[in-house]
């Protein structure tokens, strides 16, 4: 079992969110892209915990910047795509789609989704129906193509949406207000993302991030996840 702690970095003007996973049965504990190491180390000194390893998903600064502090005070081991082994800052161990990972006894699947960056990864707890999904896919919305091209953002996102739907899905920012207009236009599911936007302003102003969501309620209310064909996706940008 997988406990799992939501840190949000850089609150107020990139509104990163990092996470620290905790293995319940070993202890044994990662951050998820550490953004900036403040919030981190002051919810690490609440738990009573040294992280033993950082996980990124992809080299973006705002993903990275924890890095080499974190190493540096905790010790932490630093795992990312093995491709992309020298874009990593602190890289220690490399992690190979298709392949797994364990943080303790759970066990993460690393999926490749190279679109946002190249060797973009999402880490995916199966038997914990917890995904880690940076900068692909965020609430309502997806992260941009700094170095993919459309048709590999919507074979990404075919991915995503073959996993189940009682998946939650962690997302590396949350940016759900700002995508609100663009669903509103695009969804046809009017009932559900009334519901979705609802409850996410509910969450914000209660001052917590909306995720994690099902990824059952995100296929509904998504407009990058509506597509079927590469074509109409392609119609989104
Ligand atoms: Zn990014």
């Amino acid at each position: 079992m997988l406990d799992i702690c939501t840190v949000p970095c850089r609150v107020g003007y990139m509104d990163n969110l990092s996470y620290i996973l905790v293995d319940r049965d070993t202890g044994i504990s990662a951050v998820v892209d550490p953004s900036e190491t403040a919030p981190i180390i002051a919810k690490c000194a609440e738990m009573n915990l040294k992280p033993d390893y950082i996980f990124n998903t992809h080299h973006h600064f705002d993903h990275t910047d924890g890095n080499l502090e974190l190493k540096k005070l905790y010790g932490s081991r630093i795992i990312a795509c093995q491709a992309d082994a020298e874009r990593i800052p602190g890289f220690d161990l490399g992690v190979v789609p298709g392949k797994t990972f364990s943080l303790g006894n759970s066990v993460a699947d690393i999926i490749d989704v190279s679109a946002h960056t190249q060797n973009h990864i999402l880490w995916y707890f199966k038997a914990d129906k917890a995904l880690f999904t940076g900068d692909t896919l965020f609430n309502l919305c997806i992260g941009g193509l700094f170095e993919g091209s459309v048709e590999q953002m919507f074979d990404a996102l075919s991915k995503i949406k073959a996993l189940p739907d009682d998946v939650l899905f962690y997302p590396g920012h949350e940016y759900t207000l700002q995508a609100v207009p663009m669903a509103e236009h695009f969804v046809r599911d009017d009932a559900a993302l009334k519901q979705y936007v609802q409850n996410a302003r509910a969450q914000i102003a209660r001052g917590f991030p909306v995720s994690p969501v099902p990824l059952g309620l995100e296929k509904k209310c998504n407009p990058y996840l509506l597509p079927d064909s590469p074509e109409q996706f392609a119609r989104l940008f």
